[in-house]
């Protein structure tokens, strides 16, 4: 089905014979495969008596060669999947294949993709960019400090530089622009942090989704917020470029160091929150965070350290 796809990407019009003979199929065969293409990535296609069968938009698909030649220094083997169920999962089983790390497992679309606590997220075909970068850690907890917090500032970085305006942090690793999220973060870690691990950096980026009534909440992307399309290829290069430079910032100086950068673009900072931990609620005002990643709020007075996956950030409605 894709290699059909493949053929029409460049939105012109292909009659059914030649797309038939292309693929060594009947010209029903092709219908059938068209109506399937529609019905399962919701791509939408032209049908005109005489002159064949046209995309409605020209598609650009993911593409390592492109991938690797825009982006010299990060260079990292790319693994790219027409569908599969999530990028962090493939990325988790390739590492119990004991494929070299680091590593990028890409996708066109997700049909299982994952965000925090087993929640979902929404991965429609070639819009987006679903990316889980694998790295094999050693030497401890140092070098996972804050580690959620860098690859959101990097996105957003990535972001800013590919002209979105108004992209933001909140803590601990969403990216937003205003109250919309446009990125989100997953971390996952496997093997012995205090030794020998591997970290799977797992980040969806909303590029040129324009619709969907599957997200519930607010939500926006790149082509929304600035009113043009996106190469997603020239998107994953600089988010490359860009992760490599925190990572490696983040490795030689530790989370310290990145700490007031963060702080400044976090879209929180002065705010009344409400800090969610399962069914406890904890009122108070963002002063900011520590050296090491954890949030500090101010609570009836006093300040307060919190840190740790299962948290949430919500804006009182007071504030
Ligand atoms: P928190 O606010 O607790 O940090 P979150 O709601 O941001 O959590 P995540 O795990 O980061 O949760 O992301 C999953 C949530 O993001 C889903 O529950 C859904 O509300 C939303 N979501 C799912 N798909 C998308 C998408 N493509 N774009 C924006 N938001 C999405």
């Amino acid at each position: 089905m894709l290699t059909l796809l493949k053929l029409l990407k460049d939105g012109r019009f292909h009659s059914g014979q030649a797309l038939g003979a292309a693929l060594g199929i009947s010209r029903s065969a092709v219908w059938k495969q068209l109506q399937h293409l529609e019905a399962e990535l919701g791509l939408s296609i032209h049908k005109v008596r005489g002159r064949g069968y046209q995309l409605a938009a020209p598609l650009t698909l993911l593409d390592p060669a492109e991938i690797g030649r825009l982006s010299p220094t990060s260079n990292w083997p790319v693994l790219v999947f027409d569908s599969i169920d999530s990028t962090n999962a493939e990325a988790l089983r390739a590492i119990e294949r004991h494929q070299a790390a680091p590593f990028l497992v890409l996708a066109e679309r997700q049909t299982a993709g994952r965000g925090r606590r087993g929640r979902k997220w929404v991965s429609p075909f070639a819009e987006n960019v679903y990316y889980s970068l694998v790295l094999r850690v050693e030497g401890g907890m140092r070098q996972l400090e804050g580690l959620s917090l860098v690859v959101g500032l990097a996105v957003m970085q990535a972001l800013r530089e590919l002209g979105v305006p108004g992209v933001g942090l909140k803590w601990p690793n969403d990216v937003l622009v205003g109250q919309k999220k446009i990125a989100g973060i997953l971390l996952e870690l496997v093997g012995d942090p205090a030794d020998v691990c591997h970290v799977v950096l797992g980040v969806g980026i909303n590029v040129n989704m324009q619709m969907t009534d599957e997200v519930d909440q607010q939500w926006t992307s790149m082509r929304l917020e600035s009113g043009k399309a996106f190469d997603r290829n020239r998107l994953v290069a600089a988010l490359g470029e860009m992760l490599h430079r925190y990572l490696a910032r983040h490795q030689a100086d530790g989370f310290s160091a990145i700490q007031a950068e963060w702080e400044q673009h976090h879209l929180w900072q002065g705010r009344a929150v409400s800090l969610i931990a399962g069914a406890n609620q904890i009122d108070g005002e963002v002063l900011g965070i520590d050296s090491q990643g954890a949030l500090r709020l101010k609570v009836g007075g006093v300040e307060k350290v919190f840190s740790g996956g299962e948290l949430s950030l919500r804006l009182r409605h007071d504030s």
